[in-house]
């Protein structure tokens, strides 16, 4: 055991056992990322104490199984073996217990100090699961704690069983017995381990022989690093014929049918599961209407079309508050300071940019929300099956969709997602077609266009796009599949968690960690990107000449004959602005590129937005503020949308085109980084050209279309 140092105790279980929500209840949701093993790893870590011993508790990714199969159980499993824990709590979900104990027994195999937390109790007990957790203890011989971590019940007891386990590691308690004839090979390989390496300090012999058995490469890729390991791989594929001989059966299948029928031996002893024949439950009720073959599809968009409805049509009236209260706000700064550079900085730089992208917070936490609700009740996997039946029709499978679902929120962790395929080039396939999904970031750009060019359609406009975006990716998918990724598929069983009633907590905690997150954004990435377009446009400072003012002076007063003087000063001073717009850095900058624009009826400005928006998407809210002079247009009702109606050049065409640019181009630095991080740079150098071909020829198709038929 050791002591002085904090305690490092990981949580390990499948997705959706509800490791998180224990990990906030027992850290208090102060959590941080970490980075292990040269893979950029989002294993939040945060602490706590058990009588005055600190500890470190580690979120380790949801797992079903120790096999290789998904980057997450190599991560979880070369967390085990690599960082050794001091402990594990491994999570199970009760209304699920015989695949979550799947699990549990393949960490036992590894020798880990060990503690199961029966979670989901709440639930199980209302659908009538009966655990003898005594027994279960029993049988595991490893200490079993019932909890309900959303409303922390158990915690605490939970933790005061860590003290007794700590550092004991290498017991495995209760193992696994595969049969005779396997055992004997286990035997055997074990003892080969042992004489030609120096692992038996390190890891159970007995875990890594069968490993080796079941063929796992990661587990032989690694072993092959030892000198003098190298003669046991034949001796290994002798014993793994003998075995297949035998059994008339591939090895790794019938260990695993092995260790689930110990898995069905437990959970008949210790579980009593409600009579099948009774009544069925409340969730096979309702997936019976929600999953119905025809109408389960029409369902989930009808969910997805109310999702857009409430949000715009209660976001509206918050988002025009904080119009007018930005837009106050510059008014007072221009009345309140002397002209000049630096009032210009915060009224056209800071409250422009800045501000346009605030003033959509209201709608941020609006769909998040909605969102949340969705996901925390269990309908999210839903629609996850829904389209997995919709894709098997296209030869694709629906565990892509699962990212994709993530990535409605933030691209980033949607790209980590993907980690959970089980094919490399199904990851890849995957990376590519997210990228059309329509993150939170996206969402001010729509709404912005959408409330500027399709006032009473909002939301249906918006959605269209949504649609688009999903559109776009599963027909990607379906020809990167036919032409670049041919003949991949890989088996997989879609998993339905029950319905749960979302917790008020849980919500509010996710909307709240995605505001924080928005207001993070706009006070760094947005800011400078803002002040760096402020910049641009205001440097290098240009002044119209005198024969240039006298010539705008007699068109003035040829049209306007009965102009007052005050009439020609604000015609001279809105042309003023102009010639130094155009003549500035961006001005240049946007003309230079006009050409490649031009084709989609973007003008200078809306280029150099669409440029900027590499930074982050909401940046084409705020360069577009900037560009527009939105901080210091206090007098028009309605700030940016207002200035952005009154230019000629920008029609509901061309909004519809920005905003399908927005959709399509290649995503963020954030998201292109973590791409990069995951299948390297030739990928992503093929995505982020594929992206911008695509967003370029789908925006000159609707500009076409568009202005033929408007
Ligand atoms: P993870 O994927 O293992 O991290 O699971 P989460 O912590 O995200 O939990 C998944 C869902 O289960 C969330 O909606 C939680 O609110 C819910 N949940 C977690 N623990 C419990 C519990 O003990 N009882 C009930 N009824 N729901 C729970
Ligand atoms: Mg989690």
């Amino acid at each position: 055991m050791r002591t002085g140092k904090a305690w490092r105790i990981a949580l390990v279980g499948n997705p959706n056992s509800g490791k998180t929500t224990l990990f906030n209840a027992i850290t208090g949701a102060h959590h941080k990322v970490g980075n292990y093993a040269g893979v950029t790893v989002d294993i939040r870590q945060g602490r706590t104490e058990i009588n005055g011993q600190p500890v470190v508790i580690y979120d380790l990714p949801g797992i079903y199984s120790l096999t290789a199969y998904s980057q997450d159980e190599i991560i979880a499993r070369d967390f085990i073996i690599d960082e050794r824990p001091d402990a594990i709590i491994n999570v199970v979900d009760a209304t699920n217990i015989e695949r979550n104990l799947y699990l549990c027994l393949q960490l036992q195999e590894l020798g880990i100090p060990l503690v199961v937390a029966l979670n989901v109790c709440d639930q199980a007990e209302n659908m009538g699961i009966v655990i003898d957790t005594g027994l279960l203890s029993q049988l595991l011989k490893v200490p079993v704690q019932p909890t309900a971590a959303n409303r922390k019940r158990g915690v605490k007891e939970l933790l005061a069983h860590l003290p007794a386990v700590v550092g004991q590691w290498g017991q495995v308690r209760a193992p696994v017995y595969y049969g005779g004839e396997i055992e004997a090979e286990i035997t055997r390989i074990a003892r080969l381990l042992s004489e030609k390496t120096d692992l038996a300090g390190r890891i159970p012999l007995r875990w890594l022989a069968v490993k080796l058995l079941e063929k796992d490469s990661d587990a032989a890729a690694k072993l092959r690093r030892y000198p003098g390991a190298g003669g046991i791989f034949p001796e290994v594929g002798r014993h793994i014929r003998h075995i297949e001989a035998h059994f008339g059966n591939y090895a790794e299948i019938i260990i695993s049918e092995q260790r689930y029928a110990a898995v069905h031996g437990i959970v008949r002893e210790a579980v009593r599961q409600p009579a099948g024949t009774g009544r069925p439950t409340l969730t096979q009720r309702i997936d019976s209407v929600l999953l119905h073959r025809f109408w389960g599809l029409p369902i989930f968009l009808v969910a997805l079309w109310a999702v857009f409805q409430i949000t715009f049509g209660l976001g509206r009236y918050p988002v025009a508050w904080l119009d007018r209260l930005f837009a106050g706000l510059g008014n007072w700064l221009v009345a309140s300071m002397s002209p000049g550079i630096w009032q210009s900085l915060l009224v056209d730089g800071v409250i422009g940019g800045v501000g346009s992208v605030l003033s959509f917070v209201p709608l941020i936490v609006l769909l998040f929300l909605l969102i949340s609700l969705l996901e925390d009740s269990g309908y999210m996997s839903r629609a996850a099956f829904i389209m997995d039946r919709f894709l098997h029709a296209f030869g694709l499978h629906g565990q892509s969709f699962l990212p994709m679902i993530i990535g409605f929120g933030c691209s980033v962790p949607a790209v980590m997602a993907t980690r959970t395929l089980r094919s490399r080039k199904d990851r890849i396939l995957s990376k590519l077609s997210l990228t059309f999904i329509s993150c939170g970031a996206k969402l001010p750009v729509y709404t912005l266009l959408a409330a500027a060019f399709f006032p009473d359609r909002a939301g249906n406009v918006v959605m269209s796009v949504y649609l688009i975006g999903v559109a776009m990716a599963l027909l990607s998918s379906i020809v990167l599949k036919k032409f670049v990724f041919k003949g991949l598929s890989t088996p997989f069983v879609m998993e339905l968690p029950p319905y749960r009633r979302p917790t008020a907590k849980g919500i509010a905690w996710h909307v709240w960690d995605k505001t924080c997150h928005y207001f993070r954004k706009a006070a760094t990435v947005i800011l400078a990107a803002s002040i760096l377009v402020w910049l641009l446009t205001t440097f290098p400072v240009s002044e119209p000449t005198a024969e240039q003012i006298a010539g705008l002076h007699r068109q003035f007063a040829a049209e306007h004959p009965e102009a007052t003087e005050a009439d020609w000063q604000s015609c001279l001073a809105g042309y003023r602005q102009e010639q130094a717009l155009a003549n500035s850095a961006a001005g240049r900058l946007g003309q230079a590129l006009a050409p490649v624009f031009a084709p989609l009826g973007f003008n200078w400005k809306i280029g150099v937005a669409a440029i900027t928006g590499v930074s982050a998407k909401e940046v084409i809210v705020s360069t577009l503020g900037v560009l527009y002079r939105a901080g210091d247009n206090g007098d028009t009702e309605g700030g940016l949308v207002a200035v952005l109606r009154s230019d000629p050049e920008f029609t509901p065409v061309t909004a519809y085109g920005l905003m399908l640019y927005t959709l399509l181009s290649f995503p963020c630095l954030a998201t292109l980084s973590a791409i990069r991080a995951e299948i390297g740079g030739g990928w992503l150098l093929f995505s982020m050209g594929y992206n911008l071909g695509l967003a370029w020829l789908v925006c000159w198709l609707s500009y076409q279309l568009g202005s033929a038929w408007f």
